[in-house]
């Protein structure tokens, strides 16, 4: 396994590429010189984080979808690094689970190790942005129960297919098909809370360190899986992140 940066279309034959990265792709990473077309590599989940945080009723429209209220602060919690899987990897429902949910979201990928984060310095903490699905298991989440059993399951975290370094945020289109259907269409203009609210708060509660993501709220439309689904969740200038659904 190696990280590797992935450059569009114009290597030799014109096909994307992915350069093997020496060491870790923060700051100005080095190279190795090796290089692959991108049809022959297979991509893991592009981070493994020191910590997952989630944000909760993040969108307008999907908190009243759900008959909650909306936020006046944003509502975080955490999905442990063991929910993370990469593009076509399975998501596994759990059996004691009757209602497991997509949650298609855009995800930031912090770069440096950083504490108490003003909004307005938080673009200097972030290396990219990737695509996320906070799979959930609906029915587990009674008025009082933790998140972290509806939110924690193993696999419950796809992340990728890579990380976007050169990304306008604050406009982007998150789009969840299942199938091929499309079942979420949200921008990230609506989000409640930005994305340099989101840092300032959760970085002013814990450290936040290289490779931690912040999974910054899902739009309206979430709705259930089943096994034999596929699932994609595709953010405008990032990529699509597709997923098949397995009974666990
Ligand atoms: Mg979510």
């Amino acid at each position: 396994m190696s990280f590797v940066a992935i450059d569009g279309p114009g290597g030799p034959d014109g096909a994307a590429e992915a350069r093997e990265i020496a060491d870790h792709p923060f700051g100005n990473p080095s190279f190795t010189g090796r290089r692959w077309p991108l049809a022959d590599v297979r991509l893991l989940a592009p981070i493994l984080p020191s910590k997952v945080i989630g944000i909760g009723r993040n969108y307008f429209a999907h908190a009243t979808e759900l008959g909650n209220a909306v936020p006046d602060e944003p509502m975080v919690f955490l999905k442990p690094s063991t929910s993370v899987i990469g593009p076509g990897a399975a998501i596994a429902m759990p059996a004691v689970s009757h209602r497991v949910d997509y949650e298609g979201e855009l995800a930031v990928v912090i770069g440096r190790p950083c504490h108490r984060v003003r909004a307005a310095d938080a673009s200097g903490v972030i290396l990219g942005y990737t695509c996320a699905n906070d799979v959930t298991a609906r029915d587990l989440r009674a008025p009082n129960a933790p998140w972290l059993r509806s939110k924690g399951f193993d696999t419950f975290c796809p992340l990728g297919p890579w990380i976007e370094t050169e990304l306008d945020p604050s406009d982007v289109t998150v789009t969840t098909t299942v199938n091929g259907e499309v079942r979420q269409d949200g921008h990230t203009a609506d989000l409640i809370f930005g994305l340099g609210e989101l840092i300032e708060y959760c970085s002013a509660i814990m450290t936040l360190l290289p490779g931690d993501v912040i999974l910054t709220g899902t739009p309206e439309g979430v709705g259930p899986l089943a096994a034999g689904d596929v699932v994609s969740v595709a953010v405008s200038g990032i990529g699509d992140l597709e997923n098949p659904v397995v009974a666990g």
